[in-house]
């Protein structure tokens, strides 16, 4: 089973459809252009003498160059291996012997961490510039095996790290297909839309949300190397977006801006988020000025969407994922595998043609990630509402015991977020002669406000049953997080047990 060459078919529907712009250099490329660009990508490879199925790596900020290289792989059947440029070469190398790959792109921001890299391990390295020479001297003829196998390896993507280690999760052809089905039906591209690209293209969020879909569709991405809130308020107000997708991170960053109050953000048509935990109250500050943040939920192992909300039903439904999309298959079950009943938590499962194969090179890993039927185990908790909607709960692994009653951080935050001096809580489970285990916040309060620890518990207390308020409140000025803005509670667990001691 396979689908053509999709770089080749944007290129014949529409050619002179504008299909990149940068921000940092004013380029625009065609569909056409960009097509020719991935094909004498792929063609160099060929002359490199990497093969299909071959790993290559890519480190850097976000760039149409990405796009080009990530079809030039698909079009040589090689495999593209994107890099997390905030790593450093301790946690880069392994990554780069487990995957095998033996050439590293690289643009001019990442050149010094690729030079280091490439003196610890046998790596070619092609800086940007290399890469425009590489493909000038290609001849320009289309790259070969016009097909794609739907089942090929085509990029791995490492999981953000938040629970742990990364995990290499193999990314398919068919599962970038399933993502751009459902996003297509979620938010109904046309050939008129317009978004921005700035989420790190290490995670699935900055290939699939919106910016493949949007480019498979015929529209227009616009790339920036990195977020930068005063750009993308800049390009939230011009009127020149139709569509954006970002982190919760992102709309807290918008929301804090300045000039938010005052700001006309209703030229953008449809407002997406996921990733990581979305605040009521910052979805209610967004509806306050008219804009509809869509909710959604999805994982690096699922490519990632799985539930988007429905714009209609995104006030009335505050809190929720929305519903599976057409391509995704969700059950909700209990520790015993059983189909819980509308209303009960459960361990959500995934299956469908979004859903990957399984890690690269780490069979056990994609043992223990699936039931011995093929769903998908996610790791979180989620309940659905008798009208169907999703809600995600937390991760099974943040969960803890207190007093033989489930604590699930998620609620506590939530309370604690509703205090008019906080902007951010992480909850931890910590041990407990008493009680087993007893939750500690940590607490960043709003830019100027103030509030003791002593008066935070008193509103939780007034709010939530006793054992699950924390026993201990910490103020910090931030949370140790991953590139995608996720806070890290294991390496929060070490900062804030040093402080208890
Ligand atoms: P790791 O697997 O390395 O610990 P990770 O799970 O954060 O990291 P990702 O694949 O980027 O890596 O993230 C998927 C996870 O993000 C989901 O399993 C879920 O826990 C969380 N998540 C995604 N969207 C939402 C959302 N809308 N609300 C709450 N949690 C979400
Ligand atoms: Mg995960």
């Amino acid at each position: 089973r396979s689908v053509p060459d999709l770089a080749r078919r944007r290129a014949e529907l529409s050619p002179d459809a504008i299909a990149f712009t940068e921000a940092a250099t004013g380029r625009r490329l065609t569909a056409r252009e960009f097509n020719a660009r991935a094909d004498r990508f792929a063609e160099a490879l060929g002359r490199r003498g990497v093969t299909a199925g071959e790993r290559i790596a890519v480190l850097c900020h976000n760039s149409p160059t990405f796009f080009e290289i990530l079809m030039g792989s698909a079009k040589a059947g090689v495999v593209l291996v994107p890099l997390n440029w905030r790593q450093t070469p301790a946690e880069l190398l392994p990554i780069l012997a487990d995957c095998g790959a033996r050439l590293l792109l690289h643009d001019e921001a990442t050149a010094g961490l690729a030079a280091s890299l490439g003196s610890a391990a046998e790596l070619e390295l092609v800086s940007f510039s290399a890469y425009e020479d590489l493909i000038a001297r290609s001849s320009g003829a289309p790259a070969g095996g016009s097909a794609w196998p739907t089942d090929r390896l085509w990029y791995l993507l490492y999981t953000s790290g938040t629970t742990g280690k990364p995990k290499a999760v193999i990314q398919t052809v068919g599962m970038a297909l399933a993502n751009y089905v459902n996003v297509q039906q979620a938010v109904s591209l046309t050939e008129a839309d317009r978004t921005v690209n700035f989420l790190p293209l290490f995670h699935t969020a900055g290939i699939n949300l919106h910016s493949l879909p949007v480019y498979l569709a015929g529209g227009t991405v616009h790339v920036l190397p990195k977020f930068d809130v005063e750009a993308v308020m800049g390009l939230l107000e011009s009127g020149s977006l139709t569509l954006f997708f970002g982190v919760p991170a992102i709309y807290q960053a918008i929301s804090l801006h300045p000039a938010f109050p005052q700001a006309d953000l209703s030229r953008v048509r449809n407002w997406g988020c996921g990733g990581a935990p979305l605040p009521d109250a910052l979805i209610r500050a967004f509806l306050a000025k008219g804009v509809v943040v869509c909710n959604g939920m999805g994982m690096t192992e699922t490519g990632p969407t799985v539930f988007i909300m429905d714009p209609a039903h995104a006030a009335e439904k505050v809190g929720s994922v929305g519903k599976p999309q057409i391509l995704a298959e969700v059950r909700l079950v209990d520790l015993h595998g059983r189909d819980v009943a509308d209303g009960e938590r459960g361990e959500l499962l995934f299956r469908g043609p979004g859903v990957t194969p399984g890690y690269f090179n780490n069979p056990e890993a994609t043992a223990n990630a699936f039931t011995p039927d093929g769903w998908l185990r996610s790791g979180d908790v989620g309940r659905r509402d008798s009208d169907g909607y999703y809600y995600i709960v937390d991760r099974i692994k943040d969960m803890y015991i207190s007093g033989g009653e489930n604590v699930y951080p998620a609620e506590v935050e939530a309370v604690l977020c509703d205090h008019p001096a906080v902007l951010e809580a992480a909850v931890i489970g910590v041990a407990d002669t008493r009680w087993g285990e007893v939750g500690h916040a940590a607490v960043r309060l709003r830019p100027g406000a103030t509030a003791t620890p002593e008066e935070l518990c008193a509103h939780a207390r007034a709010r939530l049953a006793a054992y699950k308020v924390p026993k201990r409140i910490t103020l910090l000025d931030d949370f140790p997080r991953t590139a995608a803005g996720k806070v890290q509670k294991h390496v929060l667990r070490k900062l804030v047990s040093q402080e208890a001691e």
